[in-house]
């Protein structure tokens, strides 16, 4: 009774509530999606949707009755074809500051990552690596070269040495071991891109847009530095700036978005 009375005084407090709670998740929600092929499919739906509800006020029964009978099929494709947002969705609702205290995030072994970056750099040795947080990209990591070893600076810099048969491509990195080389990543379109930036930093931007990854990148042609991080670069990055910038980067992967890049070098 006492609860009833409570709750009722509550009432207008916990109506707001609900809304706020409605309004942040669908404006999360659109965050997440609004750069990404998601809110085309969403748009698609959402037409759907309005034809449905026409065909049933213009009593079009022949089209409704087509809407109701697929629309059943078209959620269950939806959650198929969505399911990499979904799962960055719920990650990223895990990584909400108010469940920081479980969420301390793992030490990196900054320094050999770093040293091979920076030796790769200055050899104008093109590599991608992927510092793998939360979500993982199984599909990316079945097709490719299976790895299960301790990071050295020696070995990462073996394995994108040229004449090596898995320098082509990607190396992910989860839990403090090297599990996959090799990797051939999603290229991606991002505005963010310049004209100038070929596959390797498409792919790169790619892998930085699908999941919540911390990605190093040097290129052969220049010798740059960059850092990506949900859809974001950094570049260049100096070599002494290298093992802060990473870890800064680590630490708030995904729980706030860097303002949209526009010149070369993106503020952290
Ligand atoms: P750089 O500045 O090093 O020249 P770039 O952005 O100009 O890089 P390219 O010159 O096209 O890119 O780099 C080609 C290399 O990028 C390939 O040899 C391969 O190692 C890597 N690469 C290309 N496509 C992919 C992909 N889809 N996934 C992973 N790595 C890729
Ligand atoms: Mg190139």
């Amino acid at each position: 009774m006492e609860l009833d009375g409570l709750l009722q005084q509550l009432r207008p407090f916990l109506r707001f509530l609900d809304i706020f709670v409605v309004a942040y998740l669908l404006y999360r929600i659109y965050m997440l999606l609004s750069r990404t092929r998601a809110m085309q499919l969403l748009i698609g739906f959402g037409f759907i949707l309005i034809l449905d509800l026409l065909a049933r006020r213009l009593h079009l029964e022949t089209l409704s009755w087509i809407i109701t009978n697929v629309s059943s099929y078209l959620v269950f494709g939806l959650i198929v074809l969505l399911q990499p947002e979904l799962r960055r969705l719920v990650s990223e609702i895990g990584r909400m500051p108010i469940f920081q205290w479980v969420n301390a995030p793992a030490v990196l072994p900054l320094e050999e990552l770093t040293e091979a970056s920076i030796s790769m750099a200055r050899q104008k040795v093109g590599s991608i690596i992927i510092l793998l947080r939360e979500i993982r990209p199984q599909t990316i990591i079945d097709n490719a070269v299976r790895v299960d070893a301790l990071i050295t600076r020696e070995l990462i810099e073996t394995i994108f040495h040229k004449d090596t048969p898995l320098h082509d491509g990607a190396m992910m990195i989860e839990n403090n071991r090297i599990i996959a080389a090799s990797c051939y990543l999603p290229l991606s379109n991002s505005r963010v891109l310049k004209k100038t930036h070929g596959a390797r930093h498409r792919a790169a931007m790619g892998i930085s847009e699908e999941t919540d990854a911390v990605i190093i990148v040097t290129s052969e042609e220049t010798g740059k530095i960059t850092l990506m991080c949900n859809g974001q670069m950094y570049t260049p990055i100096k070599g002494d700036d290298l093992q802060t910038r990473i870890q800064e980067l680590w630490n708030r992967a995904k729980r706030k978005k860097a303002p949209e890049k526009k010149e070369e070098g993106a503020t952290l």
